[in-house]
């Protein structure tokens, strides 16, 4: 749970909501969700509601985002908001448009605990869990700047952990499905490779997609670089995956940042590609973004297209992603980065 008690907009149900209009006519709790689900409406704009009651329900449900900073890249196809919470603290949210999809990726904490090196976020270290309302109205938010074009996917790939708030994260999953109507292969739980979240996960009803963070396929690099493997190794990691993809059904994906002399070798792409085949998973490549307390840089790009080949040759599907808004400081908790004094941590051992 939270560590704030005060509740936000998007933290009320519409069960929560009727009860706040109980001596109101029925239809306002319709006119009410409508305004801020269905039209992602401030309380003060939705006309259909009375004058004063609208006064009276903004009061009473504040927003949990104040927009600091918002900026779109030159194209217009990526959009990144620094928002202010009601505490002061501040996560990001990037929207993301593709020919054939458009997914923002949301917040879900400020800062993080798992410590990861090469990640701004972790570089900060953890401030608090967000409430399930506060994530719920990024995606809002970014649906309705998405407009006309329609907001299709979520990704939990935002600050923070997803599943060290679990249930306020899964929380948020739930009202993205059953609210705003995204269908649950379209919401992708990025983790760093939390097991007990992994394995809650595949009791859940909802098969949404998952992205583990690999980043490394042998333990010893991988706790260097993910300091939570230690934890949770490798083998305990691909059993914990093994079952989720066996009750969900989805198709597993690694996430893996290609760091220059690091984790871009001949070898570790043989362990990834050994552990892609027996748990059938698909890769997704992107060279690592600078960040202010990581000195070591991305992959260049012969480099990529090298471990790529690795990979297909050991019939391994990798896809490589692009550094998307990098000129809006849209990478990777670059943007409240930019805005303090990013600590510094050290440097992995080359190889
Ligand atoms: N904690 C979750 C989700 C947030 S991070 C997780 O670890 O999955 C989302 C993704 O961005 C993760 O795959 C993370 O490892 C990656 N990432 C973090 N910093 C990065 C950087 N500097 N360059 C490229 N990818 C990075």
């Amino acid at each position: 749970m939270s560590s704030r008690n005060e509740l936000t907009r998007y933290d009320f149900t519409r069960e929560e909501l009727g009860e706040l209009l109980v001596d109101h006519p029925k239809y306002r709790v319709d006119q009410l969700w409508k305004g801020l689900y269905g039209e992602g409406l401030a309380i003060e704009d939705i006309s259909t509601l009375p004058i004063d009651l609208r006064t009276d329900l903004a009061a009473l449900l504040p927003p949990g985002l104040h927009s600091r900073i918002e900026r779109v890249s030159d194209d217009g196809e990526t959009q990144k908001w620094l928002w202010g919470l009601t505490d002061g603290d501040a996560v990001e949210t990037v929207l993301m448009h593709y020919p054939d999809r458009s997914t923002v990726c949301v917040s879900s904490q400020a800062g993080c605990a798992m410590a990861c090196g090469f990640c701004a976020t972790g570089q900060e270290g953890f401030r608090r869990h967000l409430t399930t309302g506060e994530i719920v109205e990024q995606v809002i938010r970014a649906r309705t700047a998405a407009a006309p074009r329609r907001l299709s996917n979520v990704v939990f790939m935002g600050m923070g952990e997803p599943l060290a708030n679990y249930d306020a994260t899964w929380g948020a999953v739930r009202r993205i499905h059953e609210d705003l109507g995204l269908s649950a292969r379209h919401i992708t739980m990025s983790t760093v490779g939390l097991i007990p979240g992994i394995r809650r996960m595949a009791e859940e009803s909802l098969p949404i997609s998952l992205a583990v963070s690999l980043h490394a396929a042998t333990d010893e690099l991988r706790t260097e670089l993910v300091p939570i493997n230690h934890r949770y190794p490798i083998a305990d990691l691909a059993d914990a995956c093994q079952a989720y993809v066996a009750a969900s059904g989805r198709r597993l994906s690694f996430e893996w940042a290609l760091i220059d002399g690091v984790n871009d070798t001949e070898e570790q792409a043989i362990a990834l590609a050994e552990l892609c085949r027996e748990l059938r998973a698909h890769v997704n490549l992107i060279p690592l973004n600078p960040t202010p307390g990581y000195p070591t840089i991305g992959t260049p790009r012969a480099g990529v297209l090298q471990f790529q080949k690795w990979l297909t040759e050991r019939h391994t599907n990798a896809t490589i992603r692009r550094n998307r808004g990098t000129e809006i400081d849209a990478a990777c908790g670059q943007l409240r980065a930019s805005q303090s004094t990013g600590q510094s941590v050290a440097t992995p051992r080359r190889r």
